[in-house]
């Protein structure tokens, strides 16, 4: 399977809402893509600390067994308990490892009204780097292990290639690459990841490949964001600069992902967290999630309808109801239908 797949049966859908405005936006995203695409099949999972003090397992085996046998997955968000539990480990952490989601897919796109344009997708190493959980006591404190592989690096590096050539073909841009990382301090880990990269990146012809070290690549995200189409990064590099170009984008009630691999289904989610602040008061921006249906419907081959969900998204950015973290006083329940009407349309 590639990062696109053919389906030659009704393709399914798995459905994990998980905890806090994840219980929204995931049933409002799916409202909408069932009325998009009604052949698909949906179904739902539980995961996360409501399903733990249910069940006792953040993640149960049985969420599992329905992820790996579905298509594509939507995830909200899970919460994780102040001070831990004994046993609790974060359910999408746990489910990228199970189903070896290695490829991070974070868009960020400007706001229409905005005056900086950009278009630009983070590829994010999301096996390894400092978040492999290697963390061990010293005398006076710990030491986190910063692990980067050449075979991670490589598949990484292929990912992000393919994609550049994706990204340009629905922007109408050249295809381009920024390589992003820390060689110069982290000579042997970055120098690897650094290296397989602009390795891997000659085997594309046509491909316009560029490096940057993080912290200028994080100044220029900030000036000038019109210059990048795919930036490649390691994990935690990733994860900072992605929340800089959500920021950058309107923020997190509008920041998208996937997560995919060669040969598991895609799971699908918005950057954002539970958000217990805002849990429960049908104020919760669906659109994050709604444009992460997005990325599902192209994962799904389907990209006139990709289209059509990404420009209600836009329409309603231009002029119509927003949720109050936009400025707006529009309810999850109100953005979720007015993009309904418009994808019907
Ligand atoms: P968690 O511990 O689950 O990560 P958090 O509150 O630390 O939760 P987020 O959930 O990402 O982190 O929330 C960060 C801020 O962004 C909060 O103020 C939250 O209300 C806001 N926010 C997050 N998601 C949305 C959304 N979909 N719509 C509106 N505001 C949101």
């Amino acid at each position: 399977m590639t990062t696109e797949t053919i389906m030659t049966h009704a393709a399914s859908v798995l459905l994990i809402p998980g905890d806090g405005v994840g219980l929204e936006v995931v049933p409002a995203a799916a409202d909408v893509l069932a009325a998009l695409a009604p052949d698909l099949v949906f179904s739902r999972a539980d995961a996360g600390w409501n399903c733990y003090q249910h069940y006792g397992n953040a993640l149960p085996e049985q969420t599992l067994e329905r992820a790996r046998h579905s298509d594509a997955i939507i995830f909200g968000a899970t919460q994780s308990p102040s001070g831990g539990a004994p046993g609790y480990a974060s359910p999408i952490l746990s489910l990228r490892k199970e189903l070896g989601l290695y490829a991070n897919l974070r868009p960020a796109r400007n706001l229409p009204s905005a005056t900086q344009v950009f278009d630009l997708l983070i590829v994010r190493e999301n096996s390894e780097g400092l978040y492999a959980g290697r963390e061990h006591p010293i005398t006076d404190g710990y030491v986190g292990e910063r692990v980067v592989t050449g075979s991670a690096s490589q598949r990484i590096a292929e990912v992000a290639c393919e994609q550049a050539f994706r990204h340009a073909e629905r922007t109408g841009a050249d295809p381009h690459l920024t390589v992003v990382h820390k060689a110069n301090v982290l000579k042997k880990s970055d120098g690897l990841f650094r290296s397989k990269c602009l390795e891997i990146a000659t085997k594309y012809p046509g491909l316009k490949v560029d490096e940057l070290l993080v912290d200028t690549a994080a100044m220029w995200l900030a000036k000038d964001p019109g210059r990048f189409g795919v930036i490649v990064t390691t994990n935690l590099f990733g994860d900072i600069l992605s929340d800089l170009t959500a920021g950058l984008a309107g923020g997190l009630g509008l920041a998208p992902s996937a997560n995919i691999c060669a040969s598991s289904p895609a799971l699908f989610e918005p950057v954002h967290g539970s958000a217990p602040d805002i849990a429960g008061q049908g104020k919760a921006n669906p659109l994050a999630t709604l444009r992460s249906v997005v990325m599902l419907l192209r994962y799904l081959n389907r990209p006139d309808m990709a289209d059509r969900l990404d420009t209600a998204i836009e329409t309603v950015l231009r002029s119509g109801s927003l949720t109050p973290d936009l400025g707006g006083n529009a309810s999850t329940a109100e953005v979720t239908e007015v993009i309904k009407k418009l994808v019907l349309t």
